[in-house]
């Protein structure tokens, strides 16, 4: 496509570069029924290949209000991408509004009949009447092929802008985007076209130490003039290091970005552990099974959320052997074995009960490794000794005599009730993972200050 030389309006963003406008369409995402990832999706496609998105716009199953967002978008941007409201029913309205903002009337397109009535035989089912409509567009645009379900997109030409229609489904959002949209939306911005640009992103995730620690690592990393440009995040406990690296240069960004990650990892060490979503368990139950450790668990405080975690992960069968959620001292003593004098000595929530319960866990599971976890997730319970938020972490292994050894950190953890049970239980995953590196868990020094 075509893109004009000068550009507006100014925006956050460098303002040669290219504007895209993306509309989501359908009642389910006003409503918070369904989130809108495809404008999430199509937003880091675009934006790695230079195209920074102006707005987002979701937009009901209303066609006076779809012709109206698409109207306003023609005369905003360039580019246009709408997604959603394609299906045969009677809420599907995007390609009436779409006709409405032209001023054109819907027209049928043979060969798209014949495709969807293919479709459909292929299935084994007559095309129902009702799917016709999906063989209709706009007078006087293009239709878009559809290799993954019925409803063809469409391509059109309003205003300022080249729009395209796909369906909402994601995937074969997806597939229409990269076999047909891309293609096109990128022609003739090759590397040495002095307006193109390439953003990639990354994100490196930590856990174990505060953002404000990490962010101190990094140093003059998070320079904001830099390029790739690099910031802090933290949600749910884990420091994110995010990575934006922009040039004209497809490869020296890919190679820029690299770099900063490595340089990244340098910095921060053993607490990186995943790029981009991976979660820690992703990360741990590979490197369990990489090492032919068999991991089990005896919790407290966080009622199995542990186990929850690992079984989450496919695989995890050859590295988890099972897990106690022991709640009473009762069922601490006479499933794991911890001594009852215990409780009246030291309490249930301290060093000695999360040891005890990981050697009990070891010894009555067979597993090479056993975590046990005690702690006051609140909000009532909490002491002056003991506030809410304090949890004992245990691990206990076996060593090359087959002799049980442990270890346990104490944690004063942030948060309500869920906040405390998940980076409880975090905790314990990293405190696993280091324990398989050989890495000192003192390195964990998120939530371990006096109380
Ligand atoms: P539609 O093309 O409007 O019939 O949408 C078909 C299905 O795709 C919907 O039922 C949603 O489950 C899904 N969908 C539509 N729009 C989106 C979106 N923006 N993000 C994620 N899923 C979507
Ligand atoms: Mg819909």
């Amino acid at each position: 496509m075509v893109w004009r030389e000068d550009r507006s309006p100014a925006s956050l963003y460098n303002p040669a570069m290219r504007k895209a406008i993306i509309l989501s369409i359908g009642d389910e995402l006003v409503l918070g029924q369904t989130v809108d990832t495809n404008s999430a999706w199509l937003s880091a496609e675009l934006a790695a290949h230079g195209i920074v998105s102006l707005y987002h716009h979701t937009v009901a199953d209303d066609q006076a209000a779809i012709a109206d967002a698409i109207t306003l978008a023609s005369t905003r941007s360039e580019l246009v991408i709408i997604t959603g409201g394609l299906g045969p029913t009677d809420d599907d309205l995007t390609r009436q509004a779409l006709a409405d903002a032209m001023g054109v009337e819907l027209v049928l397109h043979e060969p798209s009949l014949k495709v969807i009535r293919a479709f459909f035989i292929s299935r084994g089912r007559n095309m129902p009447q009702r799917n016709r409509v999906q063989a209709m567009h706009p007078a006087g645009t293009i239709v878009i092929p559809n290799h993954c379900g019925a409803a063809p997109g469409i391509q059109a030409q309003l205003n300022d802008a080249t729009i395209y229609v796909t369906p909402g489904v994601p995937r074969e959002m997806h597939d229409m985007f990269r076999e047909a949209i891309l293609p096109h939306v990128t022609e003739g911005s090759a590397d040495d076209d002095a307006t193109a640009h390439t953003i990639l992103t990354r994100k490196v995730n930590t856990f174990g130490m505060g953002e404000s620690d990490v962010a101190d690592k990094l140093g003059d990393l998070t320079d904001r003039s830099r390029n790739p440009m690099v910031g802090t995040t933290v949600s749910e406990g884990i420091v994110s290091v995010r990575i934006r690296s922009e040039f004209t240069d497809s490869t020296e960004a890919q190679r820029e970005l690299d770099a900063t990650v490595q340089t990244i990892e340098e910095k921060l060490g053993s607490i990186v552990f995943s790029h981009d979503d991976a979660s820690l368990q992703e990360m741990l139950v590979p490197l369990l099974i990489e090492r032919k450790q068999m991991v089990a668990t005896a919790e407290s405080c966080t009622g199995g959320l542990i186990g929850k975690m690992i079984t989450d992960v496919s695989g995890s069968s050859a590295v988890y052997a099972g897990g106690w959620v022991t709640y009473t001292n009762e069922m601490k003593s006479s499933q794991l074995d911890v001594p009852a004098e215990l409780f009246e000595q030291v309490g249930a929530v301290s060093q000695e009960v999360a040891v005890a319960m990981a050697n009990g866990a070891v010894a009555q599971s067979g597993a090479s490794l056993a975590v046990g976890i005690t702690g006051i997730a609140g909000p009532d319970g909490g002491t002056v000794e003991k506030p809410v938020g304090t949890v004992w972490i245990g691990l206990a292994w076996k060593d090359g005599a087959g002799d049980i050894q442990s270890e346990a950190l104490r944690f004063h953890l942030p948060g309500d009730r869920a906040a405390v049970r998940d980076r409880a239980a975090k905790c314990a995953l990293q405190m696993v993972r280091f324990h398989l590196l050989g890495i000192d868990l003192n390195t964990i020094r998120w939530a371990r200050g006096k109380r």
